[in-house]
């Protein structure tokens, strides 16, 4: 049977004039509605020169049409890379360069600045809108109805979804068909979802989370979505008491609890709230509950993986725990440097095998290579352990690079910088929970023997140096730094050591 994830959804519609999408200005678009469009879609791509396994990236705006397209991508058969929207020009080249895309849809805002990027590569530039307009839109008014998808195998590729790269360079997930559909057949069945569902969808599709875990579980649940440009607090209060269910980042959950009107009244109909990419503080869980009655459900996912974890439905949600592993998928805690399979309470990097876990990285082997353990388990990176009732912790990022606000810090340039301070022997920096910057940039420093210097010290020695954001808001002096048999600092646990510094 085809395996292409349109023809999957389509096969599993419960009742295709039911409606999949409505945008807050009371706009909607029924099941069927959206796969013609789709199908309209696969037919102009077709038109455009796109062959099976060709790629085609988007950076446009979050519209229930870009769904459509995205649905129409697998009907053509072909693979679709969408690119955040805050990526500039300069930024779009390196995809559009790595993935050679056979045709690059920009918003029309966008198009001026991105026509030389597409023309440089041999791509074809068409725009979209959020509002109807642009020239794939036209072309889509042009075409009949009634493609027929693509077959693919559940091995063929769906999506290239770009990593926020820690190391700088950012790398291409390659996400097959099956991939995709097993994590949403596991979710829908694992969250309940059921044709009754209406999803207050605030996310960004252009991110795993949004586009995949929220739009594919709607979809083969036969759900509909109250489907939001973005997270406004105001919007999604008014739209509350007409949603069952809601997915988003922790800064959702924390944003409507400084709001006073957000009660337990306004989320009568909400049978569910899941949260993830980032961790849920405990403090906000409670207050959650406190305030609605409602545990909010946390999960583990990644841009490589889909969903790995997810705490159970009817059982107890574990602040401060991302849960069991999913039904299908293998977790383990694993040596980062040995592969040493560690025990119970053990903390190690976090292993994954399944059929959710991405087919490897574009265009990087080598890469992808090591990534993957011999026996088959993808090394995620997050440095996590599991207490014993079972539910999985995760202590923190493999990668060392903090986000501050948004922004990105590369420890070793600020340590290159400490360590340059007369009388410092060596530095360590890291990234501690902050409550307005997400992570606060913190520095541990060991001095050489006799030298006398303070916090204040290497604060000023650094404050012409480098960008504000990147300044340790607090520095901390130990006799030395603890260091494994590898020679590495073991930054977990100065995590650890100093993880409650801006509580
Ligand atoms: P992304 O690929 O952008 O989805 O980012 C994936 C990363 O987000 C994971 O590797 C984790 O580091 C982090 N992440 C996702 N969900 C959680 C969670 N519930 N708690 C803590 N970190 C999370």
């Amino acid at each position: 049977m085809d395996e292409n994830l349109f023809s999957v959804f389509k096969r599993h519609v419960p009742a295709p004039e039911a409606r999949l999408m409505e945008t807050q200005d009371g706009w909607h678009l029924s099941y069927a509605a959206t796969f013609e469009m789709a199908e309209r879609f696969a037919a102009v791509l077709t038109g455009l020169q796109v062959q099976p396994g060709d790629r085609v990236a988007v950076q446009i705006d979050k519209s229930p049409e870009a769904i459509a397209l995205y649905l129409g991508c697998a009907a053509a058969g072909a693979v679709f890379l969408p690119l955040n929207t805050a990526y500039t020009p300069a930024e779009v080249e390196f995809f559009v360069g790595d993935a050679e895309p056979r045709v690059l849809v920009a918003s029309p805002e966008r198009s001026a600045a991105l026509r030389p990027v597409a023309a440089a590569k041999g791509a074809c530039l068409e725009t979209m809108g959020a509002r109807g307009e642009g020239t794939l839109l036209e072309r889509l008014r042009e075409v009949q109805p009634g493609f027929a998808p693509v077959p693919r195998t559940g091995d063929d590729l769906a999506a290239i979804l770009y990593t926020s790269g820690t190391t700088g360079r950012s790398k291409g997930a390659m996400l097959s068909h099956a991939n995709l559909t097993s994590n949403a057949f596991t979710l829908v069945d694992y969250w309940r979802f059921t044709k009754d569902d209406v999803l207050l969808h605030a996310l960004p599709i252009f991110h795993t989370h949004g586009l995949f875990v929220a739009t594919n579980v709607t979809l083969l649940a036969g759900g509909s979505m109250l489907f939001l440009p973005g997270f406004d607090a105001d919007t999604v209060l008014r739209l509350l008491p007409r949603a069952t269910a809601m997915m988003g980042v922790p800064t959702f959950y924390s944003r409507l609890l400084a709001r006073p009107e957000f009660t337990a009244d306004l989320c009568r109909n909400m049978r569910l709230f899941v949260s993830g990419s980032a961790p849920l503080s405990a403090e906000v869980h409670k207050a959650f509950f406190e305030r609605t009655g409602h545990a909010i459900l946390e999960r583990y996912g990644m841009t490589e993986t889909n969903m790995n974890t997810s705490n159970p439905y009817a059982d107890e949600r574990r602040p401060g725990t991302v849960g069991f592993p999913l039904p299908g998928v293998d977790l383990r805690i694993a040596d980062r440097e040995t592969g040493e399979i560690l025990p119970k309470g053990a903390v190690g990097v976090i292993e994954v095998k399944g059929p959710n876990v991405f087919k490897g990285y574009w265009n990087l082997p080598e890469k992808t290579q090591e990534e993957f353990r011999a026996d088959g388990f993808f090394v995620t990176g997050d440095m996590g352990m599991i207490d014993e009732r079972g539910y999985v912790h995760i202590v923190g990022r493999d990668k060392d690079l903090i986000i501050t606000g948004g922004f990105n810090v590369y420890p070793a340039e600020v340590e290159a910088l400490i360590d340059a301070i007369p009388g410092v022997a060596e530095s360590a920096v890291i990234g501690l929970p902050h409550p307005d910057f997400g992570e606060g940039v913190t520095a541990v420093v060991a001095l050489k023997p006799g030298a006398q210097l303070t916090e204040d010290a290497i604060k000023a020695a650094l404050a012409e140096k480098l960008a504000k954001f990147k300044q340790p808001k607090r520095v901390f002096f130990v006799p030395s730094l603890k260091r494994n048999t590898m020679g590495k600092i073991q930054k977990v646990e100065l995590r650890a050591d100093y993880a409650g510094t801006f509580a």
